[in-house]
């Protein structure tokens, strides 16, 4: 099985999938698409180097979009680009940015992911802490692997403190958001996913 995963900015993915992909890292290839450094949350390089971290602990590919941050609009260049990692990569399932979020560059992203993944039978959006009214009704239980989840985040070493809430660290947003989407579950912890579309045979 194929995974593809679209961010806008290194750490995007990893909350909203990186339980769900260390889940699968074993019996899955991974090919990750961020479109580019955050430059403006961070030093692109240290940003760089934390991203290419966390791809080498899941045993996943790594491709970079060559966007600005906070500048990536939303264009046939923007969906050309991930046409084209998605013929290099042919996944079975993609994961990427939910369409409704503050953050305009997570909106330019999913809206692009909507037209280039148009013949892609399972596709799914995660959430971000700026995602706004996500209603997740596809869950993945990551009790097992919430440890490991919080390690890629803190991988991100110079984004832990970055939420502009006074004291709020991304590893206790995240894990909330965990305890919260596996309530919703009736599990300890888990991933909630909007689907665009979702084949059953790959939700058994
Ligand atoms: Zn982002």
């Amino acid at each position: 099985m194929n995974i593809l995963v679209i961010g806008a900015h290194p750490d995007d993915f990893e909350f909203g999938c990186g339980g769900t992909l260390i889940s699968f890292s074993k019996k899955a290839k991974i090919y990750i698409l961020v479109m580019s450094k955050g430059e403006v949350g961070g030093d692109a390089s240290v940003r760089e180097k934390e991203q290419e971290k966390v791809c080498k602990f899941l045993n996943a590919r790594l491709y970079w979009g060559g966007r600005k941050d906070t500048n990536i609009e939303l264009n046939k260049q923007l969906i050309d680009t991930i046409e084209a990692v998605i013929r290099g990569t042919k996944p079975d399932i993609i994961f990427s940015h939910y369409p409704k979020d503050t953050h305009q560059d997570h909106r330019n992203v999913s809206e692009a992911t909507i037209t280039a993944t148009r013949y892609i039978r399972n596709v799914l959006f995660y959430e971000t802490p700026s995602s706004i009214d996500f209603t997740p009704t596809v869950f993945v239980d990551i009790s097992k692997v919430i440890d490991k989840k919080l390690m890629l985040l803190r991988i991100h070493k110079s984004q832990i403190y970055t939420t502009k809430i006074k004291g709020l660290s991304i590893l206790e947003s995240a894990r909330s958001t965990a305890i919260f989407r596996g309530y919703q579950n009736r599990t300890k912890f888990a991933e909630g996913f909007v689907p665009l579309r979702l084949s059953l045979k790959f939700a058994l």
